[in-house]
């Protein structure tokens, strides 16, 4: 299918559930924006800048993907490039209310533009950047979670934020 197709989302940061949909989209779909929002309305660990270059790195090998930041409506982002889709990833039952009800309001907004959700893979079904970043913060391993530079990338931002004591800033638990 030659359909351009937005995913968009916080990406903070980027982790292998957010990868493997992206990667699964590219697939269906004959290009892949993965659209990185300036400003949700959660506490963020990275700026955009940094969100937007983490995501880059961790996608850089699929050709027909690419990384954008965006403000403002999805749906006028996914007008502007010409999307037709807008994929989402599903995890569990209680991702599916949200995203309903995002669907409906977007199709509101965009009737042209339809919404189609991938299911998680088992491996990823628990995996959410909170959780990623509360394991980090408090000292877990999360290379099976997340790409090498990624790892790398929160280990500077944990140094960054630690207290001169002995206990580190959270800065963001929930999604
Ligand atoms: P948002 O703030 O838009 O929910 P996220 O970065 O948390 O942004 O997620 C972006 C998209 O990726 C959402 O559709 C979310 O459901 C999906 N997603 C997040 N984690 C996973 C995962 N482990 N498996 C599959 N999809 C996921």
């Amino acid at each position: 299918m030659g359909d351009i197709a937005i995913y968009p989302g916080t990406f903070d940061p980027i982790h292998f559930g957010h990868m493997d949909i992206a990667r699964r989209a590219a697939q269906l779909f004959g290009r892949v924006v993965v659209a990185v929002y300036y400003r949700p309305n959660k506490r963020l660990l990275f700026s955009t800048e940094e969100r937007v270059a983490l995501a880059r790195e961790a996608l850089h090998d699929i050709s027909n993907i690419e990384v954008r930041p965006y403000k403002g409506l999805t749906t006028t982002f996914a007008e502007s490039l010409g999307a037709r889709v807008l994929v989402r990833g599903l995890r569990v039952v209680s991702d599916f209310e949200l995203e309903y009800q995002m669907a409906l309001t977007n199709n509101q907004l965009a009737p042209q533009l339809e919404t189609v959700c991938l299911m998680t893979r088992k491996e990823y079904a628990f995996l959410t950047a909170s959780i990623l970043k509360e394991i980090f913060m408090l000292g877990g391993d999360v290379s099976t979670l997340v790409a090498p530079h990624v790892v790398a990338a929160l280990t500077r931002k944990r140094e960054s934020l630690a207290c001169p004591g002995d206990s580190v800033t959270l800065v963001s638990l929930r999604d």
